[in-house]
């Protein structure tokens, strides 16, 4: 083990810490004085704060992550198992209502370092330009405050980072090509392949996707055998846990893990200078900060906001515009489930490694705007008796004779966009958590474009199963990654932030994640997030020590500073088809 520079990381462990078979933090990590005013606090380590934390503790920045959950060591705390992985989510209470109610749970947010990098399954597609300017387009929805290609190289840069493995040509959005080469087919990738084939739409074949289709400095290669959203233990799968934290630790910065947020405080400036939150025994803290950028995702994000009240903020921190909480969006998700003569074996590769985008931009022939895509999914036993349940109705023995044709069963998931809207809304529930903290209610109701695009979709997903060969088709609906309930935007009147992130009412309050984001696409959202995060961590240390001292706002957009990235990631990887 190298020499302790900064104190004991954590306490009772010889091994350093374990991130993977071969990656490991072997070196104790700083810790910051209780008074002692740091420059940075950043509230959530997941996809948007592990990228922020790195980039700022590697620029000079004192910085600290609260994190509410543990801080894993892979090797020790997770399983190659589909049961043991609970706890990688954040299950604490929540109240879901609303004309079409959402699961919460397993199905949104992870709880840790790493956050939902943790469970995701890596898929990583970019937003079409088309998705930055919906309104213009379509008259639906709403404009982003930057386009494409203000996110472009960021794109590119985390497309590295990651890194992410595809095909040299990508046709779709803006097209492009992958650094990395795609991976081997898995059984539903061939199945969707035969399917796609079969009515002549074009499919990517292994990837984009942020897994490892060759080893990369200390994180070996894929071994397929499927259980990503288990976390992978491997470590070939990235998350900001094994991408960015570790370097983060390295330049010097804090992650206070089993660290629950509660409130923002706000001083007699209108400027804030700190966090209140709670330790795992529940003691409270005050953590002191010259700017705080909150992460932690579309719901725990207005949740802390509204929970900060104070005079002068009676609804809610930065919500002088009633916008805190609204325009939450979710994916439509559907399943479609397609059982076969011959065994497919879904585990046997990652769930994320082929899809269409050819159904993504709004089609006049159809009655709905924007689209969606069709995806690989590869659920495991359990998550498969479970669509079971839902997709056919089945029970008991009915359950247990499904079930034992397990390997015979392919599934594939729809990606629909769904439109923002102001009723759609994270509020405070009465009922309180374990630190008496008002929990989320999230109200959620699917209007009439999302209900004609849905039922689009499961029609041709379920058309596409057909053609690939399957004797049976069912599906089960469903909803998958929440964006938005803090967004972006340039008229303090409608949105929350500005298009750097920090919030129109207090300028050195910030947000940083999925809440940001003004619409989505029918891309999986992460790579977006952690893009959005390496542009804003680009625009803090574009302004130094304005953001401390100052309530100027200076919007000239910053330069993408590649030499801040984790070390051996740039420069590498097969040169890009642009
Ligand atoms: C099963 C599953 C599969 C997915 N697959 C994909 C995929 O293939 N591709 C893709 O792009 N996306 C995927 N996603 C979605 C993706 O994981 C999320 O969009 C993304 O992680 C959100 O990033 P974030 O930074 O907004 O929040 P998170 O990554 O969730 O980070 C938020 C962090 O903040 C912490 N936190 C919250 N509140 C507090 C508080 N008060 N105090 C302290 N800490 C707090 C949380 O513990 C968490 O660690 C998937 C999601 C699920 C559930
Ligand atoms: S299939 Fe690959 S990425 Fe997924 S858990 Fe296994 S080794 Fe990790």
């Amino acid at each position: 083990m190298s020499k302790p520079l900064f104190g004991s990381f954590e306490a009772g462990k010889s091994n350093g810490h374990m991130l993977g078979p071969l990656q490991k933090i072997h070196m104790p990590m700083r810790r910051f004085g209780e008074g002692e005013e740091v420059d940075y606090l950043i509230v959530g380590c997941g996809s948007a704060g592990g990228v922020l934390l790195q980039r700022l503790a590697r620029a000079g920045f004192k910085v600290v992550a609260l994190e509410a959950g543990p801080f894993w060591d892979t090797e020790r705390d997770w399983v190659s198992d589909e049961s043991g992985s609970h706890e990688l989510y954040w299950e604490e209470p929540r109240v879901t209502g609303g004309t079409d109610p959402l699961a919460l749970g397993a199905n949104n947010c992870g709880k840790g370092v790493g956050g939902g990098s943790v469970h995701w399954a890596a898929f990583t597609p970019r937003l079409h330009p088309s998705d930055f300017e919906v309104y213009t387009r379509d008259g639906v929805g709403a404009d982003w405050p930057i386009s494409y290609d203000v996110l472009r190289p960021y794109y590119e840069q985390l497309e590295l980072e990651m890194p992410v493995a595809g095909p040299a040509y990508y046709p779709w959005g803006h097209p492009h090509g992958y650094p990395y080469g795609p991976h081997p087919m898995g059984g539903v990738g061939n199945a969707l392949i035969k399917g796609c084939t079969a009515l002549k739409i074009p499919v990517s074949i292994g990837g984009p996707v942020a897994i490892l289709s060759g080893s990369h400095g200390d994180r070996p290669h894929c071994i397929y055998r499927g259980f990503c959203i288990q976390g992978c233990k491997v470590g070939a799968k990235a998350s900001t846990l094994v991408t960015h934290v570790p370097d983060a630790l390295h330049q010097g910065a804090e992650i206070r893990a089993h660290s629950m947020a509660s409130r923002v405080e706000l001083g007699k400036r209108g400027r804030v200078t700190g966090v209140h939150y709670f330790d795992r025994e529940g003691s409270a803290h005050f953590q002191r900060a010259k700017a705080v950028i909150i992460a932690g995702y579309s719901i725990e994000t207005p949740r802390l906001l509204l929970n900060s009240a104070c005079p002068g903020f009676e609804n809610g921190l930065a919500n002088s515009s009633d916008t805190v909480g609204r325009y939450l969006m979710a994916q439509a998700g559907n399943v479609v489930l397609g059982r076969f003569d011959r065994p497919v074996r879904m585990y046997k590769a990652p769930p994320a490694h082929a899809l269409t985008e050819e159904f993504y931009e709004t089609d006049p022939k159809n009655d709905f705007a924007r689209g969606f895509a069709i995806q690989t999914v590869g659920p495991l036993p359990i998550a498969l008796g479970k669509q079971m349940i839902a997709a056919k109705r089945v029970w008991g023995w009915g359950l247990r004779r499904e079930m034992m044709d397990y390997n015979q069963w392919a599934t594939f998931g729809l990606l629909g966009k769904i439109l923002p809207w102001p009723e759609n809304r994270v509020t405070l529930a009465e009922d309180t958590d374990r630190f008496g903290l008002r929990v989320a209610h999230v109200s959620f109701n699917l209007h009439a474009n999302d209900k004609k695009l849905i039922k689009g979709a499961k029609e041709k997903t379920m058309e596409v199963m057909h053609a690939a060969g399957a004797n049976e088709v069912m599906q089960e609906a469903r909803y998958a990654h929440l964006v938005g309930a803090a967004r972006m935007g340039s008229d303090p009147r409608s949105s929350v932030v500005d298009k750097f992130g920090r919030t129109h009412d207090i300028p050195n309050l910030f947000v940083c994640d999925g809440s940001i984001l003004p619409t989505q696409g029918s891309a999986n959202p992460g790579l977006t997030i952690q893009a959005l995060a390496a542009r804003t961590a680009d625009y803090l240390i574009s302004q130094r020590d304005a953001i401390f001292e100052s309530n100027e706002l200076d919007l000239t957009e910053p330069t993408l500073r590649r030499e801040l990235a984790p070390p051996g990631t740039y420069g590498k990887g097969a040169p890009r088809l642009k």
